[in-house]
This record gives structure tokens, C-alpha cells and sequence, in this order.
């Protein structure tokens, strides 16, 4: 099914706008994330989506039909929530055959649709327990199982990974990722994790304040960050950022740091910010130790932490921090000198008054 949210808003309390004219667009079988940090308003959006909130503007249209007045339970929507909300007292089978029994599909064929969902999710042998009787992760694979038993057209996932440990978590999320190409049911996942986002989605809306700020596949998020937000909010560990100020001389920026110019390709976008803020992104793993990369900075080495496959090495250049990935070789010790580069071409420059990207 197609989803469209079309200038969608949501004001609680008539001052400020929790959601503020959203456009969104979801292809058939496409899985999307709404990710953003706290407040931003993803739940709310989620809410409206299932109909339990009421927009107080705009529209919500699946497959080009308005959804306005249609009440929740007609949407044929699949939720799992954080905290799973299972029933306590009922075992596996009917939890998981609960939706259709609401939906009055005969007993027999509840049951065989049920152990159906339950074999997808591999929950076979384990029809006859309670939830208390359960891991985390096989309780999450009961609200999956629930979720898809009346082959929904929508599945809303609400932060559905939060309350497993970490090897758990990556295991359901190449599970319910498989589960989703499966079934090819359109799928939002609310997030605050970026990594979940990244990992699962097809596309990423990233929210901030009620309005959506990028809305692009992982990899554009990562590579090309429309914005100071979108750069420090994508990639693990996150980018580095250094302040200047732009001074432009013909095709270069003086930079003000360690006396650096940097040729820059776009400087007539810089021309009318001579002498303003910038910020100068580079990740963690475009920068290596060494002098070979076109721009390089003199610094201190100050934390040194073995990641196994890599290095992470934070290097103080003129008070501000820089975190090097290098390659698990490096030998260096605190207090140590070291020179650290990168390629002109992999650097990021954001204005640094309105965080929007000078690239
Ligand atoms: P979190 O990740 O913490 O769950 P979120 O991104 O899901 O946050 P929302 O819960 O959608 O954010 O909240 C968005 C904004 O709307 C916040 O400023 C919140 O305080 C406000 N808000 C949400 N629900 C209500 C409500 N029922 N009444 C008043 N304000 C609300």
C-alpha cells in the first residue's frame, strides 16, 4: 500500500505545532524509518498514521483515498509496540490468532493462520507458553507474529527493538527486515537509533521539532547531510566538527586553523560569507594518522581506544577534539605528537549559523 502524509499537522495545545506540515511519501513495500531525537514528534506521527490521533491539519492518504474519517480498527493496520503488549494470561498461539479472533475468522482457520505466523517467525515449538515463559526476544517475535496474522496492509513499528541486548538486536533486525522483503508489507519503524534506521530502512525521514528535515536513503544521509543536524546525527562514531571562519582567496578558504587553506569548489557560495562561521565536518574514518592526505593538522594524541577491527584515536588540534578510525596497527601513546589528514574531497562545510550544508 502507498502512504502519503500531505502537509500533516498536530497542534496539542494551540501554541506550538508537535507536527508541522509534514510531507512524507511511502512506496508500496517499502520499509521507511522516522528517526529523530526526542520530542520530534515520530510517535505523534505514528499515532495519526493508526488513526488514535486525529491531524489538525492536512491529510493522510493510503493508496490516493483519504483515511480522515476511517476508524482505526477498518485501517488494517499491524502495530508492535516498544513494550510489546502481550496478554499475560493467554499462550503464544492465541496471542498471536487474537487479531483475527476480534476480526470473527472462525476458530479453524484462526489456528491455522496463527501457527502459520508463528513458523514465520519461528516460534513453532513454543505455542503452548506464556509470554512470562519467554526471552525478550522471543516475546518481540509473539508481537511480530500478531502484528503480520492479519496480513495488514501498514505495519507500524514503534521503537520495536529498544528492550533487547545488543546481540539480540541485531539479530531481530536482519529478522524482521527478511520478514518485511517477505511479505512486502509497507513498513514505518519509529526510532531514535540511528544505526536501526540505518541497518533496516529504505529510506530514512530524519525529524526535528515537529518538521522533517531530510528524507533519503541511508547511504545520502550519510554521504551527503543537507544540513549541520543530519551530519551529526548519521554515522557511528559520529563526525567530527571543527569552527572556523571563512576567509575566501580566489579558489580556496582560509580556514584560520593551523594556517590552512582549503580548495573549496563551490566558494561563490562562500563569497557572501567572508569572515562568517563555518563548521568543517570530516568522519572519523576519513581521517587517518600520517601527513598523505591533501589536508593535515598537528595534534595531541589524548584517548586511545581498540575497537578490534580498528583504532578509535581522539586527537586535540587548538582545543577542539578529533576522532581518527585507524587501522589496528597504530601504536601511539597519550600526550604523543601526531600529524592526522584527510582528502579535501571527503570534508563537509556547514554554515554554522544556519547548520544548512555549503556543499
Ligand atoms: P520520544 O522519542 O521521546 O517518544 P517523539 O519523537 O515520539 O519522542 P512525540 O511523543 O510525538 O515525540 O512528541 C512530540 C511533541 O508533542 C513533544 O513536544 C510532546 O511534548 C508533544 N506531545 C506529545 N503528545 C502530547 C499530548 N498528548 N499532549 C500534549 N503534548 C503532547
Amino acid at each position: 500500500m502507498k502512504i502519503e502524509l500531505r502537509d500533516l499537522c498536530k497542534t496539542f495545545d494551540k501554541k506550538s505545532n508537535a507536527i508541522n506540515h509534514l510531507n512524507i511519501e511511502i512506496n508500496d513495500g517499502e520499509f521507511i524509518s522516522l528517526l529523530g531525537p526526542s520530542g520530534c514528534g515520530k510517535s505523534t506521527t505514528m499515532l495519526m498514521l493508526a488513526g488514535i490521533y486525529k491531524p489538525t491539519g492536512g491529510s493522510i492518504l493510503f493508496d490516493n483515498r483519504s483515511v480522515g474519517d476511517l476508524e482505526p480498527q477498518r485501517r488494517n493496520i499491524g502495530m508492535v509496540f516498544q513494550s510489546y503488549a502481550l496478554y499475560p494470561h493467554m499462550t503464544v498461539l492465541e496471542n498471536i490468532a487474537f487479531p483475527l479472533k476480534q476480526m470473527k475468522v472462525p476458530k479453524a482457520e484462526r489456528l491455522t493462520r496463527a501457527k502459520q505466523a508463528a513458523a514465520m517467525v519461528r516460534l513453532d515449538s513454543f505455542l503452548d507458553r506464556k509470554p512470562s515463559e519467554l526471552s525478550g526476544g522471543q516475546q518481540q517475535r509473539v508481537a511480530l507474529a500478531r502484528a503480520i496474522v492479519k496480513k495488514p496492509s501498514l505495519l507500524l513499528l514503534d521503537e520495536p527493538l529498544s528492550n533487547l541486548d545488543a546481540r539480540l538486536k541485531i539479530e531481530m533486525r536482519e529478522e524482521i527486515r527478511k520478514l518485511q522483503k517477505e511479505l512486502g508489507i509497507t513498513t514505518i519503524m519509529v526510532t531514535h537509533d540511528q544505526e536501526e534506521a540505518m541497518t533496516m530502512a529504505d529510506r530514512i525521514a530524519l525529524m526535528k521539532d515537529g518538521e522533517l528535515v531530510q528524507y533519503a536513503s541511508p547511504m545520502e544521509l550519510y554521504n551527503n547531510p543537507n544540513s549541520y543536524f543530519v551530519a551529526q546525527f548519521i554515522g557511528t562514531p559520529p563526525m567530527n566538527f571543527l569552527q572556523g571562519n571563512i576567509r575566501v582567496n580566489g579558489d580556496t578558504i582560509d580556514f584560520g586553523m593551523q594556517n590552512k587553506t582549503i580548495p573549496f569548489k563551490n566558494t561563490h557560495v562562500l563569497f557572501e560569507r567572508e569572515n562568517q562561521g563555518v563548521y568543517l565536518g570530516i568522519r572519523p574514518h576519513d581521517l587517518k594518522v600520517g601527513a598523505d592526505g591533501d589536508l593535515s593538522f598537528q595534534g595531541i594524541v589524548r584517548f586511545v581506544e581498540p575497537l578490534g577491527h580498528s583504532i578509535l584515536v581522539s586527537v586535540e588540534i587548538e582545543n577542539a577534539m578529533v576522532r581518527v578510525l585507524t587501522n589496528p596497527h597504530f601504536t601511539a601513546s597519550y600526550g604523543e605528537n601526531v600529524t592526522i589528514s584527510t582528502q579535501v574531497d571527503s570534508v563537509q562545510l556547514f554554515d554554522a549559523l544556519t547548520g544548512r550544508s555549503l556543499k
